[in-house]
């Protein structure tokens, strides 16, 4: 799950990190009141989970309280990157002097922590790390022992050679890489990490990614989901038992189990057509599961065939047609439709289907129904 800037900040700030002072606001009026109580300059920044907002124009600084306004009033409502900005963050602005990255991510290859450093604090570290690799400085973390001080250290002289100033750099990564630890983060990072003017080290960007896997044991967190639209749906799917992944094509497909779904997208790829999303029925036989999934699906507004991948083990193919039966004749669905049902009480579900009024485009295999959904997702008969 990811969190907008502003949330990231609190709990760098709890770990003991210095962030400027700010607050969030939504409309223009919190954003004058927050400025005034802060003291001006300030900057105003767009509150939305993509990188890159300062290229986006959604990184002001404001010096005049009639700036506070214009900015405030540009920032909400802009689009950055298909995101409606909806929040902005309002906080004291840095002089700066040099501007650090400082990161945390979990590295699949080694199954470790690792800590990432560099003196191109500001940019995108992924150019760095394609351009001048060897400005980017690792350290591999046996979780056994932690990120001691002289490892810290180690990774700080990278950065500044002033004694005052690595001690100060060393002590941020150890609170960076324990809240990467107690938040069960995938991802915590400061870029840029900055040292001001008056020499003092401010986070003024925060990014921190959590795993979904363990927010179940921090229920705190729960209250900083913030969805966009498809995530929403993927969310509410999970809770009725499905996994749903949005596409930006236009077949919508339900099938059961994952290794079919991969398949399927396969299948719909290599024939040239674009998948819109994924609906995994599971393995059981749910006649509400499969109305369940129509639902989500049509939510959708993207997609003009849908494809039933139905194969029949432990799912039972007569379930499949009579949920598909009971969800038309609620929903309306006026799209066409492409079934392949093959396995357990395959004959049933078909004999099903076909005494109905619906004009279903029953295929044989794989290949016929992935041609069927690109032909019908193409305005075809
Ligand atoms: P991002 O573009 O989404 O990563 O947003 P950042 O928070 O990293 O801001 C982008 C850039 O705006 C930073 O690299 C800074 O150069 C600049 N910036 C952000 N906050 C301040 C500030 O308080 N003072 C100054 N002078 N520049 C800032
Ligand atoms: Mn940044």
């Amino acid at each position: 799950m990811k969190i907008h800037e502003y949330q990231a900040k609190q709990i760098f700030k709890k770990a003991g990190i210095l962030v400027p002072e700010g607050d969030v606001a939504t409309n223009i009026e919190k954003a004058i009141s927050t400025s005034e109580e802060i003291g001006l300059p300030v900057v105003i920044k767009a509150q939305v989970h993509v990188g890159g907002r300062g290229k986006a124009g959604g990184v002001k600084i404001a010096k005049t309280p009639e700036e506070v306004k214009k900015f405030a009033g540009e920032i909400l409502g802009m689009d950055i990157k298909g995101l409606t900005v909806k929040k902005i963050l309002v906080g004291k602005a840095i002089d700066i002097q040099r501007e650090l990255y400082l990161g945390v991510i979990t590295d699949r290859s080694t199954n470790r922590p690792v800590i990432m450093v560099s003196t191109e604090g500001g940019v995108d570290i992924e150019e760095v790390a394609k351009k001048t690799p060897e400005k980017i400085h690792r350290f591999t973390v046996d979780p056994a022992y932690g990120l001691l001080v002289h490892h810290a250290m180690n990774l700080a002289f990278k950065l500044s050679s002033d004694v005052k100033e690595v001690r100060e750099i060393a002590s941020t990564l150890q609170k960076l890489y324990k809240t990467y630890l107690d938040s069960d983060a995938s991802l915590a990072e400061i870029n840029p990490y900055v040292l001001s003017a008056d020499s003092n080290f401010y986070a003024i960007d925060a990014k921190i990614v959590l795993d979904d896997n363990a927010l179940f044991r921090h229920p705190d967190y729960e209250e900083m989901r913030d969805l966009t639209l498809e995530e929403k749906i993927e969310h509410e799917a999970k809770e009725k038992g499905l996994s749903y992944i949005s596409m930006e094509g236009n077949i919508g497909c339900v099938v059961n189990g994952a290794g079919l779904a991969m398949t399927t997208m396969d299948v719909i790829k290599h024939f040239g057509g674009k998948p819109a999303n994924f609906l995994d029925v599971g393995g059981s036989s749910d006649p509400q599961k499969v109305k369940n999934a129509l639902h989500f699906l049509l939510m959708d507004e993207g997609v003009r065939a849908i494809w039933f991948n139905i194969f029949g083990g432990i799912t039972r193919c007569d379930d499949i047609a009579s949920g598909l039966l009971e969800a038309v004749g609620e929903m309306e669905i006026e799209l066409p439709l492409v079934v392949r049902l093959t396995g357990t009480n395959e004959e049933e579900g078909k004999r099903i289907l076909s005494e109905s009024s619906l004009d279903i485009h029953f295929v044989r295999n794989m290949e016929e129904g992935a041609k069927a959904a690109i032909r019908l997702s193409e305005g075809g008969g």
